[in-house]
Parts: structure tokens; C-alpha cells; sequence
């Protein structure tokens, strides 16, 4: 192939398409076969992971954390009620 030929392939080469940082779409060439560029998953090990991993910094914010921080925080709760009504009773005035 010359290289005439292959400029006019790799323009004529249907486009990734993924979402970049800056919101817009690649318009690197797809892997021969595939929807993406080798950057954006047409490679192996390429790409983001799978689900929404990138997102995920602490897991701090998960569902399981959040709810078990409410029900500390309730146990607390309760903890402390019983000793004020303890101290009361046994402290009166
Ligand atoms: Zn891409």
C-alpha cells in the first residue's frame, strides 16, 4: 500500500466515537473489527472499567457504607438515652 493509499484508508476508517474528557467524541480510527480505538477498548486492557469504577473513590458514599454510618449513629442514639435517663434516676435534680 502506498502511502496515498493509506492516508486514504485510515480517513476513510470508521470513527471511535467515545466520549473523551473534554465531552466530545474521539475521532481516533476503530480497531479493524471493532467499534473503538486502541485507546478507548478496541485493545485489550484498554478502555474504563467495566460498571461505573471510575466513579468510585473511597466507597464511602456506597449504599452498604451510608446505611451502616445510620445505624451507628442510631445505636449511639439509643445509648445515649438510656444513660441520660440512667444519670437522671440515679442523680435526680
Ligand atoms: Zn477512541
Amino acid at each position: 500500500m502506498t502511502r496515498r493509499a493509506k492516508r486514504k484508508a485510515m480517513d476513510a476508517a470508521p470513527r471511535c466515537g467515545a466520549r473523551t474528557r473534554s465531552g466530545g467524541a474521539c475521532k481516533a480510527p476503530a480497531v479493524a473489527g471493532k467499534k473503538r480505538c486502541r485507546m478507548h477498548g478496541g485493545a485489550e486492557g484498554s478502555g474504563a472499567p467495566l460498571g461505573n469504577k471510575n466513579a468510585v473513590k473511597d466507597g464511602k458514599f456506597t449504599r452498604e457504607a451510608i446505611k451502616e454510618r445510620r445505624a451507628a449513629a442510631e445505636r449511639f442514639r439509643i445509648a445515649r438515652w438510656v444513660l441520660s435517663k440512667e444519670l437522671r434516676r440515679k442523680f435526680p435534680g
